[in-house]
């Protein structure tokens, strides 16, 4: 591809490629909107341009840079925070699951990251028979992914953000990225929305959902946390002191003086921890992430929520005397925002009744795991007692179709931003099934561009021949 240096112009008047209308609003410190600053005309640097743009270095974005890489292509892949694995990593979320309770359903790319990981991942000894499959350190596959897209050929970025999407004659063009330097353009033949919010798409201006009908809240957010010097034999030694604790976390709680917290794990996490060291999924808030400052305030609580399990803890429960956060995520977990529309939705029923598709790019089969949006640590889907998940040995697909959309044919989004309802995200948003989603769109942007076609008109069977010599399990395609 051609490599000489644009230009892009900045301006308030005209809605062009080469000359943008933006404006940027402004809000006083009371959190009332004063209006709009018009940014005056001027020259945005070209930092980078590729054949494949991939916005977002979370498992999806990584899986579609490094198999588009691959196939060919010349990829860039731009994260604006300083390592690469988003919530893998960054909010601590170490479990990749790829089990549908008899055999493997999920290979690929997610084998390979297995592999890879080396003695950083732990293979877990029940598996295939539960879905729980590896349990990795979030900090080893920090560098586990660099390796990954150094060999694959890929240009990574860390430390910009994408902050506007550049559209010209239907086709996106360009992503404008924020940096220490100021704002440059990254162009581009095709792009691929990793971002987890779908910032791009949202940006290039593809409608999307946000929550569920009802009232548009969107799941319960995590802060992740790890605590070193936990005495394993003493705590499974005083069975009763655990029943006595977690009576007293919820007795608390009711009475409004503790935090919420992940009722459904907190007992085990008390009764029974296999190692000095353990990763805690317990800690619920709700809200909207896409709001810097409820998140800055979310976050900050979430960490005090923390420090209160953990000092109540260290004072009633033996074998916890001891205990220290280790690690807190970086950022809280982040479950779901924005569903950016696409060419199919993927639903419950899809999920439950193990729907198979034609234009398949790999196997899902998790339940629907809702984490309630009001933050109580509840999910809701089990409180209304429906099917939750595929039946045993049994998967559903993961179309194609989730991830295109009918605006922008050189504009595809993957992982937790795909297009679905909020109940079919509850179960797709697994890494497992981001990455899949990654392998399946990286794949086809590289061939697609090696045919002259774009994405929606590339041969899908092609792509899925593609996909099963890279090792992708995609059975029963109708
Ligand atoms: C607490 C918690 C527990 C979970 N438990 C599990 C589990 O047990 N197993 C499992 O498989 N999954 C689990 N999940 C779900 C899973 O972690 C996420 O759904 C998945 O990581 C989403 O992957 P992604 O690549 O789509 O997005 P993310 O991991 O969110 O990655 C998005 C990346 O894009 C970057 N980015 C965002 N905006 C921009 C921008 N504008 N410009 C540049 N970069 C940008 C972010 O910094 C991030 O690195 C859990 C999630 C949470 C929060």
């Amino acid at each position: 591809m051609k490599t000489t240096r644009r230009n892009f112009i900045l301006t308030a008047a005209s809605g062009s490629l080469g000359a943008l209308a933006t404006t940027a609003q402004a809000a006083k410190p009371s959190g009332k909107q004063s209006g709009v600053i018009v940014i005056p005309e001027r020259k945005v640097p070209v930092l980078a341009e590729a054949d494949v743009v991939v916005c977002g270095g979370g498992t999806a974005g990584i899986s579609a840079a490094c198999c588009a890489a691959r196939h060919g292509a010349k990829v860039v892949l731009l994260e604006r925070w300083p390592s690469l694995g988003g919530m893998a990593t960054n909010a601590l979320v170490n479990i990749w699951h790829t089990s549908d309770r008899k055999k493997q359903v999920i290979r690929g790319f997610v084998q390979e990251a297995v592999d890879r990981g080396g003695r950083f991942v732990r293979r877990m000894a029940h598996f295939p028979t539960k879905p729980e499959t590896h349990e990795f350190d979030s900090t080893g596959m920090r560098v586990v992914f660099d390796r990954m897209t150094k060999d694959a050929g890929v240009r990574v970025f860390c430390g910009l953000t994408a902050v506007e999407s550049i559209v010209e004659d239907g086709r996106l063009r360009a992503v404008l990225v924020d940096t220490k330097t100021g704002r440059k353009a990254v162009c581009g033949k095709i792009f691929v929305d990793a971002t987890g919010d779908g910032d791009v798409a949202a940006n290039a201006g593809l409608l999307f959902d946000f929550g569920r009908v009802s009232d548009g809240g969107v799941q319960g957010m995590t802060m992740m946390f790890r605590l070193r010097d936990i005495a394993p034999a003493v705590i499974k030694a005083h069975p009763e002191d655990a029943k006595r604790v977690f009576a007293l976390m919820k007795k608390l709680r009711d009475e409004g003086r503790f935090p919420q917290f992940l009722e459904a794990a907190a007992l085990s996490y008390l009764s029974s921890p296999r190692d000095p060291v353990v990763s805690y999924n317990m800690c619920p808030v709700a809200g909207n992430p896409l709001h810097e400052e409820e998140l800055t305030r979310l976050t900050a609580q979430a960490r005090e929520q923390v420090y209160r399990y953990v000092d109540l803890w260290r004072e009633q429960m033996p074998g916890f005397e001891e205990a220290e956060v280790e690690q807190l995520g970086f950022s809280l977990g982040i479950r779901e925002s924005r569903r950016i529309r696409g060419l199919k939705t993927l639903d419950a029923r899809m999920v439950v009744k193990a729907v198979k598709q034609p234009d398949a790019i790999g196997h899902g089969f998790w339940m629907i795991d809702i984490h309630d949006p009001k933050g109580t640590g509840h999910t809701t889907w089990v409180d209304q007692k429906r099917e939750m998940m595929p039946p045993v040995g049994e998967s559903y697909h993961i179309p194609l179709g989730i991830c295109l959309n009918a605006k922008l044919p050189n504009l595809a989004v993957v992982g937790r931003c795909a297009s679905t309802t909020h109940e079919g995200l509850a179960s797709v948003r697994l890494q497992s099934h981001c990455m899949v989603m990654g392998q399946g769109v990286g794949t086809c942007a590289a061939l697609a561009l090696n045919a002259g076609a774009d994405m929606a008109k590339f041969d899908v069977r092609r792509l899925q021949a593609q996909l099963r010599k890279d090792g992708v399990y995609l059975e029963d395609v109708p």
